[in-house]
């Protein structure tokens, strides 16, 4: 047995080759080679691969028993099959006909930035360990603070992992403002309970931030929308009006914009107004569709967003930077330090260069942290604001070509939104809206190869096949495709049903 251990060469233990931190020269060559044509090979020939993987765990699983732990492979085996595990075995997002969920095929600046994030591995748990990141990082925040409307010298943010975690940073920062005590003494030192509002239609991981903050799903309160799935205002200011008479402490309200679903936008303003009457905090949940700021004729969508108390947004979703990349945005400046600050004797702090940089171990969840800033820095740096706006209407405008030939076809497009997804009925057949109907239409669809959808429920009740656009290659012929396979799939299930 072997006892030379050595985590990065194991060749190194069999007198191979010399022992190295890195594998050895020739080996890494071999290795970057592999990886550079991998990912090129991927990028440029995505579409000409299954979009939907075959479902079968058995498969994945035997593929995966050609590894053994306790006899080591060759570097280049072992990246055989990571890369074919993962042609094989994966939805192909970036495929074109993928019409899915928010997961837009990764800009090529993006991934080149995670490999040198990876390699260089800068440490953002402080200031001082990587003053360059955490600058880049700060940078960025001013700069999509400005874009919401914030000021720019008065707002403050941090990298997230995600949506979901910026909007648990959201409860949490909320929390603090509002009960200040809490931060010590814990949610049992309040006199009540405090509740939260989100729209039917908002996301689920408020309820589970809610969990998290120890706060309970109880405490969240889902207001009706109306006929356009936004949230209702007069419903939302009765339910603050009883939940206050109850003697329970409402503290929050979330706004969607625009819904993952269907792409319905609250009405800010509204909501913001109540918030401010209320003394209420007002986060706007804006995680991909916040990206319509950044595109002139779209920005009215989310009129109002400026007034929000913070907001969450995703470069992993319509900025199309590889996942994870969220953002929590705020108008407090100094929130997250309220909420997050510990002191500890033995970080390399704090504050050898002056007061005025930010450690963010101090202002966010995390603490060993990755330069997640830097995918999105360079996509930026070379796209600027107006490629981004480019990519953007891009979308919108070929979602609305979507909408135009599911018309044509008697598909009947149930949500009204400016944005880049669709929700649709089939209006030619009499079972058309019907849930078991749309969902053997999609699946009949995605098993064909043909393109990718889903169906979602909308106001908790209409089952609709969604369709939404995130990629830059998708164009009008991907679209006539999806209708024919729409159509196809629609004579094939009828006819099953007869
Ligand atoms: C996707 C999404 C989230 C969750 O974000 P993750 O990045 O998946 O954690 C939250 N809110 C909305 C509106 C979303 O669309």
């Amino acid at each position: 047995m072997s006892t030379g251990f050595n985590l990065h060469d194991r060749r190194a233990s069999d007198g191979q080759a010399q022992a190295s931190p890195l594998l050895g020269k020739e080996a890494r060559a071999e290795v970057w080679r592999y990886v550079v044509e991998a990912v090129e090979g991927y990028v440029s020939h995505a579409d000409e691969l299954p979009i939907r993987p075959d479902l079968d765990p058995a498969k994945v699983r035997e593929e995966l028993g050609a590894v053994n732990f306790d006899r080591p492979s060759e570097p280049l085996e072992a990246l055989e099959l990571a890369h074919r595990i993962l042609l094989r075995h994966q939805t192909h997002t970036p495929h074109p006909r993928y019409f899915g969920l928010y997961d837009p095929a990764p800009t090529t600046m993006g991934i080149a930035g995670d490999a040198l994030a990876a390699a260089f591995n800068p440490q953002l748990s402080v200031w001082s360990q990587s003053p360059g990141a955490v600058e880049v990082e700060q940078l960025l925040v001013r700069a999509f603070c400005e874009k919401f409307g914030y000021d720019p010298a008065a707002s403050d943010g941090t990298f997230t992992s995600g949506g979901a975690e910026a909007n648990h940073t959201a409860l949490l920062t909320a929390l603090a403002h509002a009960f200040p005590e809490v931060m010590q003494k814990g949610l049992r030192s309040l006199p009540a309970q405090p509740v939260l509002y989100v729209s039917a239609e908002g996301h689920h991981s408020v309820s589970k931030a809610a969990k998290l903050c120890g706060l309970g799903t109880e405490s969240v309160r889902e207001i009706e929308v109306d006929e356009h799935l936004r949230m209702s205002a007069g419903r939302l200011a009765e339910e603050i009006a009883r939940d206050k008479r109850a003697g329970l402490l409402p503290f929050l309200v979330v706004a969607t914009a625009a819904t993952t679903s269907a792409g319905a936008v609250d009405p800010l303003r509204e909501l913001g107004n109540i918030a401010a009457r209320e003394g209420l905090w007002l986060h706007v949940d804006a995680a991909w569709g916040g990206a319509a700021v950044l595109v002139p004729e779209l920005r009215r969508l989310l009129d109002g967003i400026g007034q929000a108390d913070s907001i969450t947004f995703d470069p992993h979703k319509w900025l199309s930077v590889p996942r994870g990349a969220g953002l929590y945005l705020t108008r407090h400046p100094d929130i997250l330090e309220r909420t997050f600050h510990v002191s500890t004797a033995y970080m390399p702090l704090l504050n050898s260069a002056g007061p005025e940089v930010a450690n963010p171990f101090t202002r966010s969840m995390q603490w060993s942290r990755r330069f997640t800033g830097l995918k999105l820095f360079l996509t930026l740096a070379v796209a600027g604001w107006e490629g981004y706006a480019e990519v953007i209407r891009r979308h919108v405008s070929v979602a609305a070509y979507l909408r135009e030939k599911l018309e044509e076809s008697g598909w009947a497009v149930v949500n009204d939104t400016a944005l880049a997804v669709v929700c649709f009925v089939d209006r030619t057949r009499p079972q058309g809206a019907s849930a078991t109907y749309l969902q053997a239409v999609r699946e009949e669809v995605v098993s064909s190869g043909q393109a990718w959808v889903s169906v979602t429920r909308l106001a908790g009740e209409r089952t609709v096949v969604r369709a939404c656009v995130t990629n830059y290659r998708t164009g009008p012929r991907e679209v006539d495709a999806l209708v024919s396979a729409l159509n196809a799939a629609r004579e094939k299930v009828s006819a099953a049903r007869q």
